[in-house]
């Protein structure tokens, strides 16, 4: 196995990336589709949300209410700290659960954590950063994702700088043009992943 990190700001194309990479042929696993898994009724992580915050976090057919906890996060540090320590243990369980059962195989495992960038994983081999200018992710997340212009540049207020991204890179993904541009720029990342791999082998 050959374990690489991705990351990225909120709408700076992980996704993007990590569905390329996955056609040609990459193990993805990503952190917050196991978030939205572990969150789903019946699960354990969801009952400690509840038993912390109470039943106004869900729907009326039992799911989470996303923007319910988002409102009850906004502004409390205590609730938001509660929060994580539910959550953020639990995705990282999951997530080495996920990376073990590939541990012994020859795929190449593509770590799509949108904080690692703060938290770092052990045993990745690098990490591919997914780059663009700010205002163009608060474009894109306005016309693609429906966010409003506020929301998004208090989302990318929130995470780690471009630059401290950028510092932490192997790799770098420049999404600031078309999505034929961002194919090469995938081809350039799968050529840097099978130098790794070829450096694996040989050591
Ligand atoms: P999030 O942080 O919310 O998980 P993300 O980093 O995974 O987002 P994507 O969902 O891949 O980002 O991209 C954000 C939006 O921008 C999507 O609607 C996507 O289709 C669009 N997009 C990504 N790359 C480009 C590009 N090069 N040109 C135009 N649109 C793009």
């Amino acid at each position: 196995m050959l374990l690489v990190g991705l990351t990225g700001g909120i709408g700076s194309g992980k996704t993007s990336v990590s569905s390329r990479l996955a056609e040609r042929g990459a193990v993805v696993v990503d952190a917050d589709a196991i978030v939205r898994e572990l969150q789903a009724p019946g699960q354990a992580v969801l009952a400690a949300m509840v038993e912390r915050f109470g039943e106004s976090i869900l729907l009326p057919d039992g799911s989470l209410d996303r923007q319910a906890v988002a409102d009850l996060v906004f502004n409390d540090d205590a609730a938001r700290a509660d929060l994580g320590a539910i959550v953020h243990p639990a995705v990282r369980d999951e997530i080495a659960r996920r990376v073990l059962d590939q541990a012994d195989t020859d795929n190449v495992v593509i770590l799509d954590i949108p904080l690692l960038a703060e938290s770092g994983w052990d045993g990745i081999a690098g990490t591919i950063v997914v780059d663009l200018d700010p205002e163009i992710a608060v474009q894109r997340l306005v016309e693609f994702r429906g966010f409003t212009e506020a929301d998004a540049r208090a989302r990318i207020a929130t995470q780690a700088s471009r630059e401290e991204r950028l510092a932490k890179a192997s790799v770098v993904v420049d999404n600031s043009l078309d999505l034929e541009h961002l194919e090469a720029e995938v081809d350039k990342v799968w050529a840097w992943i099978e130098s790794q791999r070829t450096a694996q082998r040989d050591a």
